[in-house]
C-alpha cells in the first residue's frame, strides 16, 4: 500500500508544514487525523478536506501531554480502523543566545520538540506492532545539520529526535517499523512569530523569511514521498531547503 488508503495521523496540524501536509496527503487518497491545541484551525481543515471529497478526523493535541497523543492514535483506530503513519510535526522554536538564559523558552523547546516526538512513539509503536507494520515521519531542521548561533537548543533538540530515530531504526529491522526524519530549511511558516520577543528582530525575521523560505507546500510533497513507498523501502533522511540558502 502506497499513500492512498492508507491513515496518517499529524501532529501540529492547524498551520504550516502540518497543515499543508494533512492538505496534501488527503487530496493523495489518505484519511488524515489531525492535532493540535487550535482546534477551530483544524476543524475548518477538516472541513475542507471532508468538502474536496477526502477523509479527515481531528482533536485538540497538546504534545506535551502523553495521553494526548494516545487519544490520537485511538481516534485514527476508532475512525478508520488503523493507523499506517504518525507525523511528528509539532514543535516550537526560541531563537537567543546561550547566555541569555531563556530557560522557560528552552523548557518548551524540549517539551515539544523532543518529549513531544517520545510520546508519539510511546502511543504509535505498540499499535503499529499489533498490526506488523507503521511508518513513523519526524520534522526536524537544517538547524540540527548546520550549527548556529541563537539555535543551540533548538537544533539540540532537532538532533536528539534524529539520533532517536536513527536508534529506533536499528532496534527494528524486523521490517515491522520505517522511520523517516525530514530536515527542512526556511520554511514560510508561522514558527518565526513565536521565536523571538524583540519586535525589531522579529521584524527582520520575518523579512528574511518572506525573502528566502519555501511554500510549506514543499515540504509536505517531500513527506508524501517518504510516505509514498513500498513497505521494504525506507526513506530515512530527507534534506528540504530554499535552494538559496546557505
Ligand atoms: P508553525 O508554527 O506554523 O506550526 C507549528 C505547529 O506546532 C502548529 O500547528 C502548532 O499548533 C503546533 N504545536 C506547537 N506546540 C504544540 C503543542 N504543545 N502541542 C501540539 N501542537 C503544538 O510552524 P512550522 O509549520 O514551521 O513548524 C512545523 C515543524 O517544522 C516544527 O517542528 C518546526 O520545528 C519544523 N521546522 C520548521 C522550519 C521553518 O523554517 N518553518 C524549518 C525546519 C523545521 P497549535 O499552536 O495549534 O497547538
Amino acid at each position: 500500500m502506497t499513500i492512498q488508503g492508507k491513515v496518517v495521523a499529524v501532529t501540529g496540524a492547524s498551520s504550516g508544514i502540518g497543515e499543508a501536509t494533512a492538505r496534501h496527503l488527503a487530496s493523495l487518497g489518505a484519511a488524515v487525523v489531525l492535532g493540535a491545541r487550535r482546534t477551530d484551525r483544524l476543524d475548518r481543515l477538516v472541513a475542507e478536506i471532508q468538502a474536496a471529497g477526502g477523509e479527515a478526523a481531528a482533536m485538540s493535541v497538546d504534545v506535551t501531554d502523553p495521553d494526548d497523543l494516545k487519544s490520537l492514535v485511538a481516534l485514527a483506530v476508532e475512525r478508520f480502523g488503523r493507523l499506517d503513519v504518525l507525523v511528528g510535526n509539532a514543535g516550537v522554536s526560541r531563537i537567543s543566545p546561550v547566555a541569555d538564559l531563556d530557560v522557560d523558552g528552552w523548557s518548551a523547546m524540549v517539551d515539544v520538540n523532543l518529549k513531544g516526538v517520545l510520546h508519539g512513539i510511546a502511543a504509535a509503536l505498540p499499535v503499529f506492532r499489533g498490526q506488523g507494520g507503521g511508518h513513523l515521519v519526524t520534522v526536524v531542521s537544517t538547524s540540527g545539520l548546520k550549527i548556529v548561533p541563537t539555535q543551540a537548543v533548538y537544533a539540540g533538540t532537532k538532533n536528539a529526535v534524529r539520533t532517536l530515530l536513527e536508534a529506533l531504526r536499528q532496534e527494528s529491522t524486523d521490517g515491522v517499523l520505517r522511520t523517516t526524519s525530514i530536515s527542512p530549511g526556511y520554511v514560510r511558516t508561522e514558527l518565526i512569530d513565536h521565536a523571538v520577543d524583540d519586535p525589531a528582530v522579529l521584524e527582520q525575521a520575518r523579512q528574511n523569511m518572506a525573502a528566502l523560505g519555501i511554500d510549506p507546500a514543499a515540504v509536505a510533497r517531500a513527506i508524501a514521498f517518504a510516505i509514498d513507498q513500498p513497505d521494504d523501502v525506507e526513506i530515512g533522511d530527507l534534506t528540504i531547503r530554499p535552494t538559496r540558502q546557505n
